[in-house]
């Protein structure tokens, strides 16, 4: 039925019957007798009937979002929100004494995703099904995902996440596909989950699960027989690629998403009796970054199989039918497989690939557009770029760098299939489920509007010199900051100021994200501190971040900042003016209760290095005030925001892209002609540090900063302190400041993922 029937039913004390009824079935108890953990389920239970009785999103031709990551995030109150009854069903348990808050809690969280590129995965789902856009993501059923972070002797260790409980979120299917490797052939079988549209139908997230995995081959930590593949193909989330049994798992991994993908497609095209000739009239493969490439010589394979349709024709139907997107310029990030690996692996598709860089290499000379490099190498990205119909890079800044640089190449051959889509977030789960006390007064003040067009949000801005609208933005950032005070005592077992500073950083540890460079105003901060020059008001810095783990300098500057953590905390010389804080396994749940509380969003990466960005969204939709470079959507929320709104500081995309080219960028320089950079390098392994930290690890990172430096943290680090200096000063205006929260807030509209998807859709998918 439609989803307005259903919310009509459900309000004539339906809904209390029927979580009575499951409570009863499962449990038998009633709502009050039952635990948290078992009205988890019971609401669990529950929602899955309602998704099953809600209209699915249908049409003549729909869009097939393939990732290796769906950083889906925990879905319960989400559901809930999407369905129009988390009101009802919060109000129902108030009424039996407990409360969905601690019931959301008890909820395991899949971490089916490393970081941004995952998440956008989710919020694009969120936004495909809320548009009633028929779509379908498609991906793989990873039992261990990421790994959870802990924390040990000040360094990270990982350990599996062990989130598929025996009722979850997945319903299995009995939908199983063969996958032929060169030695041995697996089988698939498909697990879905629903996505609910926010008052539409729903889509659903195809999750392909190995019939054959073998759960106890992981031993100790994350350690497993990486060669097993017939028992371990879904046990983990890009396992360690450092070596060969690594990377060959992962093409292991990639091959088996999307031979089942091809064949899932294949089989609905066939059910529907539509003629696989005009395959692209009635499907739109979008590639989510270069990991599910291989759809598409495995897709041509499988058409040109039976012989009715030639190679030519194969390629056609298939160029026509998948786009490209692409998430980042970093080299390491742009996967080439050795062809030999491929042999390997699936030896059926190495034809096809020689086939399609043979066609290219007759037409372009040019050995940067080949596909098939002098190295025997596959150049993945190649492949979509000449055999699909759209590439597009995430923000404006990104795009124009992919056209002028780093493809300018491809450009010059495609000019037409390159195109610009911005990145955004799902506002259901960044806004209204995160920050119900903001949602609840913008509501209050504006309307709801927002809440189907997140532009009219700039409604708000009629209220900027309004100071009663003003006082309550800051009160209602007071509660979410006493909020996150109480967890984060709770969780991590530091006390927190509600009247210092939040300055946040949550992100993937990475260099070129320049966490070392917070650090380093950190250690500055502290030296002054420590030299009698005490901030006006106390500072909290808040990190949250995992490191791969064979990425040996992510690892080592986590543990400098938990070093920190330690020293600065335990000083009761600085305790008072600042604290350090890093929050243990940070995931989506964690994004949740940091960003609604977050008074300075950091921003930092080297310019032109970080493609987007959707941290920064969240921020400033709960209305942080961004300090960042100009690079990837920072770009664009300064552009809406406006200068005076936006603290921003370091050297422009251009001027690095200068210096990698000219390799002229010496950071022992910049350390020699600056005390202050000096004096925050040499900390690292002064004696205090060493004291507490390992001396390998700190002499490492110390030695990377000041003779590599490859992501130039030390270009940059006098403009950010001086401008991060200039913002805290300006936080004492209290006035300016919450104007700028508001500003913010206004003009976040831009970034909810329904313009995004509305855009994908116009352009690209034409659904
Ligand atoms: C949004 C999000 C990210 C992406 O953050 P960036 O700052 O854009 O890198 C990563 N991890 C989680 C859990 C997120 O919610």
């Amino acid at each position: 039925m439609a989803i307005v029937d259903l919310q009509k039913q459900l309000f004539d004390n339906k809904l209390e019957t029927q979580m009575t009824d499951a409570a009863k079935r499962l449990f038998d108890k009633t709502l009050a007798e039952c635990e948290e953990k078992e009205l988890f389920y019971v609401l669990l239970d529950v929602t899955k009937d309602l998704s099953a009785m809600t209209e699915p999103c249908e049409g003549e031709k729909k869009i097939y979002y393939i990732s290796a990551e769906f950083l889906i995030g925990k879905l319960l109150s989400n559901n809930l929100l999407n369905l129009g009854i988390y009101k009802h069903v919060e109000e129902i348990l108030v009424k039996n004494g407990k409360s969905l808050a601690a019931v959301e809690e008890c909820e395991p969280e899949p971490s089916l995703g490393n970081g941004g590129l995952g998440r956008l995965a989710a919020c694009f789902l969120d936004s495909i099904a809320t548009l009633g856009l028929p779509g379908a993501g498609i991906g793989l059923n990873y039992h261990f995902g990421l790994f959870k972070q802990e924390f040990k002797d000040r360094k990270q260790c990982a350990v599996k996440n062990d989130w598929i409980e025996e009722k979850s979120w997945l319903n299995a299917t009995d939908v199983s596909f063969e996958v032929k490797y060169k030695d041995f052939t697996v089988k698939s079988k498909l697990y879905d989950i629903d996505v609910i549209g926010y008052n539409n139908g729903i889509d659903k997230l195809h999750l392909f699960d190995l019939e054959s995995l073998d759960e106890s081959l992981v031993k100790e930590g994350i350690n497993f027989d990486k060669e097993d593949i017939e028992k371990n193909l879904t046990l983990f989330l890009y396992p360690d690629d450092s070596d060969e049994a690594g990377n060959l798992l992962r093409i292991y991994q990639q091959y088996f998403m999307v031979s089942n993908a091809a064949q899932l497609i294949l089989q609905e095209m066939r059910e529907k009796k539509y003629d696989l000739r005009k395959l692209y009239d009635h499907a739109v493969i979008q590639i989510n970054d270069t990991h599910p490439t291989m759809i598409i010589p495995e897709l041509i394979r499988i058409l040109t199989e039976d012989k009715a349709i030639g190679m030519d024709e194969a390629i056609e139907i298939v160029s026509k039918t998948c786009a490209y997107t692409n998430h980042t310029i970093l080299a390491e990030a742009l996967e080439k497989w050795p062809l030999e690996y491929l042999e390997k692996v699936v030896p059926a598709l190495v034809p096809i690939i020689k086939e399609l860089d043979k066609r290219v290499a007759s037409k372009y000379k040019d050995p940067k557009v080949q596909i098939i490099d002098k190295d025997n190498r596959v150049h993945m990205a190649h492949i979509d770029i000449h055999y699909g119909f759209s590439i597009n890079g995430v923000a404006a800044i990104h795009t124009d760098i992919l056209k002028d640089t780093e493809l300018n190449h491809f450009y010059k051959i495609y000019p037409e299939k390159f195109n610009n889509k911005t990145n955004g977030i799902t506002f259901r789960r960044w806004l209204m489920s995160c920050n119900p006390a903001l949602c609840e007064y913008l509501t209050e003040t504006i309307g709801d509007d927002f809440k189907r067009d997140a532009d009219a949000l700039e409604k708000l801005l009629a209220y900027k010199d309004d100071a009663q609208v003003l006082t309550k933005l800051e009160a209602i950032k007071m509660d979410n900051k006493r909020a996150l005070i109480s967890y984060i005592k709770e969780k991590e077992g530091v006390e927190l100021d509600e009247n210092s500073i939040f300055d946040i950083q949550i992100k993937r540890l990475h260099e070129y994200k320049r966490q070392q460079m917070n650090v380093l105003y950190i250690i500055h901060k502290y030296l002054e501190i420590k030299g009698g020059k005490k901030p006006v008001r106390p500072l909290t810095f808040l990190f949250g971040a995992k490191a791969a783990p064979a990425y040996v300098i992510a690892q080592d500057i986590i543990h400098l900042i938990l070093v920190l953590q330690e020293l600065v905390n335990k000083d009761p010389e600085v305790a008072p003016f600042m604290k350090v804080v890093m929050v243990e396994n940070y995931n989506v749940s964690y994004a949740e209760r940091l960003i609604p509380a977050c008074d300075i969003s950091e921003q930092i990466s080297l310019a032109s290095k970080e493609a987007s960005g959707t941290g920064n969204m969240k921020f400033m939709l709960n209305g942080a005030v961004t300090l960042g470079t100009a690079d990837g959507a920072n770009v664009e929320i300064g552009e809406l925001v406006g200068p005076d709104n936006i603290y921003t500081f370091g050297k422009s995309s251009e001027e690095v892209i200068e210096h990698y080219a000219k390799a002229d960028y010496v950071s022992k320089e910049y350390y020699e002609n600056s005390e202050v950079i000096k004096e925050a390098v040499d900390f690292i392994v002064s004696e205090e540090v060493m004291k507490l930290g390992h001396k390998e690890q700190l002499e490492r990172l110390y030695n990377e900063l000041l003779n590599k430096d490859w992501f130039m943290t030390l270009l940059d680090l006098e403009e950010y302190i001086e401008v991060k200096d200039r913002m805290f000063a300006d936080f004492e205006d209290r006035e300016k400041w919450r104007r700028m929260m508001l500003v913010n807030i206004a003009k976040a509209g831009f970034f909810s993922s329904d313009r995004t998807i509305a855009e994908y859709n116009r352009d690209i998918w034409k659904l």
